[in-house]
């Protein structure tokens, strides 16, 4: 079966075409600057990539758009709509209704939209994504598959804040985490890679991109993750703060003249790596490079996030009471060795033991932890389109 994966923000649209049975990605591409002008990028397997103008006052013309070049005489991967057996949907926040992926029905539209205030820049877009597919697709059959679902085994001690349980009960207010697909998919990823028994193991996957978040998978379950009510909490990320003391915020707030929405504004797009590195960049690779060159904010964004990561890891060790196996994964886990090499750099009292000419490889599946090491370390590159479109044939 052909599966069309979408992930729908609210100006941009990310979609693949993949084949469920050679799990061959047929085609993808990008609508970009939706409701402004627009732009369609469609790349056909094996073939070339092209940007192209289109004006898309909304998402429906985009799908359409992106129906068109998959059905195109030339361009197309497939003769007509009929040839697409599914359409599976990223759906960002799931709330603690979703605790796996869902067939698309009314029910499941109302649940999902009674989560928008907990991902009010996310959930709209995602729902309109949808709606746009259900209006051209009418007949096909669409999944949801929430980056939420796979935390949802945490325990309550894991995420409850230490706030008013009032606010939990009437606001929902809890620790959920984010990038759920692609913990899930790697974790699994990671023990077959490693030959660990998911149902007997302790892992530890670190999702490290632009946005990052780490989890603690015990027995294939879920227990703890770095993100919380928001992506804000966690790890030091490319703009976003991470754990931060939340004082801070009436303090910048006073100092700097800023309202709550300047604040957040701040801790979510100036902060992170960019934040300190003065605005260098927050691009791991302008940061190694400008570390490298002797630049002081350039090293100290790179330490600050490298030691983050590792502090997590070791809370994580102690959260299941062990660790057999680490994954990087995503942009910077599995691109960077100089960052896996100074996060493992910490890791020395857990037994960890790196090999250093693995470590240098970049972007496949690969062991970067010595023979002799305690703990298995592997570079598993996540895919959570895949994730995707095999969540939504496994229920189609
Ligand atoms: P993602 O959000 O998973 O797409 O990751 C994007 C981030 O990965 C970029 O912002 C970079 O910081 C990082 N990245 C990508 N390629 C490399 C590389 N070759 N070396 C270091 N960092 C990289």
């Amino acid at each position: 079966m052909n599966v069309l994966v979408i992930n729908c923000g609210s100006s941009s649209l990310k979609f693949q075409l993949i084949n469920s049975e050679s799990e061959e990605v047929l085609a993808k591409g990008l609508c970009e600057r939706i409701g402004i002008d627009g732009s369609l990028t469609y790349q056909p397997e094996g073939g070339e990539k092209v940007k192209s103008d289109k004006a898309m006052p909304t998402h429906t013309e985009a799908i359409q758009f992106v129906i068109d070049a998959l059905t195109d005489e030339k361009t197309g991967v497939v003769k007509s709509l009929d040839e697409i057996g599914a359409v599976g949907h990223r759906i960002v926040h799931g709330g603690e209704k979703f605790a796996s992926s869902v067939v698309i029905t009314d029910e499941v539209l109302a649940a999902v939209e009674e989560c928008n205030d907990l991902a009010p820049l996310h959930n709209p877009a995602n729902l309109i994504g949808i709606n746009a597919c259900k209006k051209l697709m009418p007949g096909t059959p669409m999944v949801g598959v929430f980056d939420t679902a796979f935390h949802q085994t945490m325990p309550e001690k894991a995420y409850l804040y230490g706030l008013p349980y009032e606010y939990y009960e009437k606001h929902a207010v809890r620790r959920y985490g984010f990038h759920g697909t692609s913990h899930s998919f790697v974790s699994k990823h990671a023990a077959e890679f490693l030959g660990l028994d998911l149902s007997a193991s302790k892992i530890i996957v670190a999702h490290l991109g632009n946005g990052a978040s780490i989890s603690a998978v015990l027995n294939g379950q879920c227990v703890d993750t770095s993100m919380g009510l928001t992506p804000l909490e966690g790890l030091v990320m490319g703009t976003r703060s991470g754990d931060i003391d939340p004082a801070i915020m009436e303090y910048i707030a006073k100092k700097e003249g800023l309202d709550i929405a300047g604040v957040m504004n701040v801790l979510n797009k100036k902060s992170g790596v960019l934040g300190i590195s003065n605005n260098l960049s927050s691009d791991f690779r302008d940061l190694e490079e400008g570390m490298n060159d002797g630049n002081k904010y350039a090293k100290a964004a790179m330490e600050v996030f490298c030691y983050r990561v590792a502090k997590y890891i070791g809370s994580y060790a102690a959260a299941m009471n062990g660790v057999d196996a680490i994954a990087f994964t995503a942009g910077i886990g599995e691109n960077s060795g100089t960052v896996r090499k100074m996060i493992l750099g910490y890791l020395g009292y857990l037994g960890i033991t790196v090999d250093e000419e693995a470590n240098k490889k970049r972007g496949e599946d690969l062991v970067i932890s010595a023979a002799d090491s305690k703990v298995k370390v592997a570079v598993i590159p996540t895919n959570e389109e895949l994730a995707i479109a095999r969540e939504t044939v496994a229920l189609v």
